[in-house]
């Protein structure tokens, strides 16, 4: 039987709730489907620093690295808003991405057919909606230098950030791109300002170049990043891969994300480059919320994004196509039958808890 090692880091606040959820999906897959499931519990965030005074340890990093996958829950809270910088809950997070190198984060929008009323947008634009968006996440101007502020002794400052890419940056993460849409719609539409900044003209050549040669096959548009913010609200059913770099990607999640409804249903994944021997990556996955300190311990949190983001572990970690079909179903069908946890309450509908609501998801899997 195949192992498959996993390492959950449940972390702080709503955290765990959503994570014991996932807990048993891996229950019932190890013991009806023969899954071969091998677990493996670390601290993360404000828990990590409670107990070793570290937002991660040494031997919990470790375990990351060893792990084929690891399931992140969320960090973070009031009680830890005083401890030092370099120890604050978020900087675990911060070190898994650096040391597991994740430069390839997944954020797909999708829109449940059941939730389609209640979004902000009229129902046709988002009914059926199901789109990804990959941002680069490792690189560009989060990163490059330098970026500092100088005094320029006039009682003026000037503040600087630097965007830098390098093409082999640009390379993996179209290559990611092109091999996402391989197993979706087959459509890539990548955004930069290219009529305003050289790396996004060294971008779109760079993109276009790997797309040339070794995905043809796969369709291929450009757009400026400011006028894709605008299709995606316009009419975001028209795309189905969009890469971009780390800021425009951050904020064009954002609003992809907006288009769905609540927090509480978005999952993410983060990549890492294929090892050279085995092919396989570094993975880790994380719902896109935080640890909602105010509703923490109330038995009220939303599992779906925490259980969506197994899903997508189970569909870019372990090949489990078929798996990761069934899970995404039966969280459609839960929605269907009326189950709203609080977040996503309307009228009509029955409200349930996290347990109750992770439970429905189990029995229908
Ligand atoms: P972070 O800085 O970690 O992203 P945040 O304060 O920006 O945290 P969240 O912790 O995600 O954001 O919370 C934002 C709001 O959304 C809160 O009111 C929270 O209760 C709600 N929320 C977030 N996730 C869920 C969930 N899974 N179920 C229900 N409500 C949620
Ligand atoms: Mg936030």
């Amino acid at each position: 039987m195949t192992s498959r090692k996993l390492l959950l880091l449940p972390g702080d606040g709503i955290g765990p709730e959503a994570m014991a959820e996932v807990r048993k999906l891996i229950a019932v897959m190890n013991a009806d489907m023969n899954a071969g499931f091998e677990t493996e519990e670390g601290l993360v965030g404000g828990c990590a620093y409670d107990t070793h005074g570290a937002s991660i340890s040494d031997a919990d990093m470790d375990k990351a690295m060893a792990a084929d996958a690891v399931l992140f829950g969320a960090v973070g809270g009031p009680k830890w808003d005083g401890v030092p910088y370099e120890v604050r809950p978020e900087a675990g997070l911060l070190r898994l991405r650096k040391e597991m190198e994740l430069f390839a984060n997944l954020r797909p929008a999708i829109c449940y057919p059941a939730l389609a009323s209640s979004s902000s947008l009229k129902p046709d634009v988002v009914e059926g909606l199901d789109i990804l968006i990959l941002r680069e996440l490792t690189g560009g101007v989060y990163f490059g230098e330098p970026k500092e502020i100088i005094d320029l002794g006039n009682g003026q400052k000037r503040g600087i950030d630097t965007q830098v890419y390098d093409t082999f940056e640009i390379e993996r993460i179209s290559g990611v791109a092109f091999e996402l849409a391989r197993t979706r719609r087959n459509k890539v539409c990548s955004m930069e300002k290219r009529n305003v900044m050289k790396s996004g003209v060294l971008w779109n050549e760079v993109v276009t170049a790997t797309h040339k040669a070794k995905y043809s096959d796969v369709e291929l548009t450009h757009m400026l990043a400011d006028a894709g913010g605008m299709q995606l609200v316009r009419w975001p059913k028209q795309f189905d891969v969009i890469v971009t770099d780390n800021l425009f990607g951050d904020m064009l999640s954002d609003v992809a994300a907006m288009l769905t409804g609540s927090l509480g249903m978005l999952p993410s994944a983060s990549l890492g480059a294929p090892d050279a021997k085995t092919g396989s990556r570094k993975a880790l996955y994380e719902p896109v919320h935080g640890s909602a300190p105010d509703i923490a311990g109330q038995g009220i949190a939303n599992p779906i994004a925490m259980i969506a983001s197994f899903a997508m572990c189970l569909r870019y970690s372990f090949n489990m196509v078929a798996e990761a079909d069934r899970l995404e179903a039966a969280i459609s069908s839960v929605l269907d039958d009326g189950l709203r946890t609080k977040d996503i309450m309307s009228d009509g509908m029955t409200e349930v808890g996290t347990v109750a609501m992770g439970d429905a998801i189990v029995e229908k899997f």
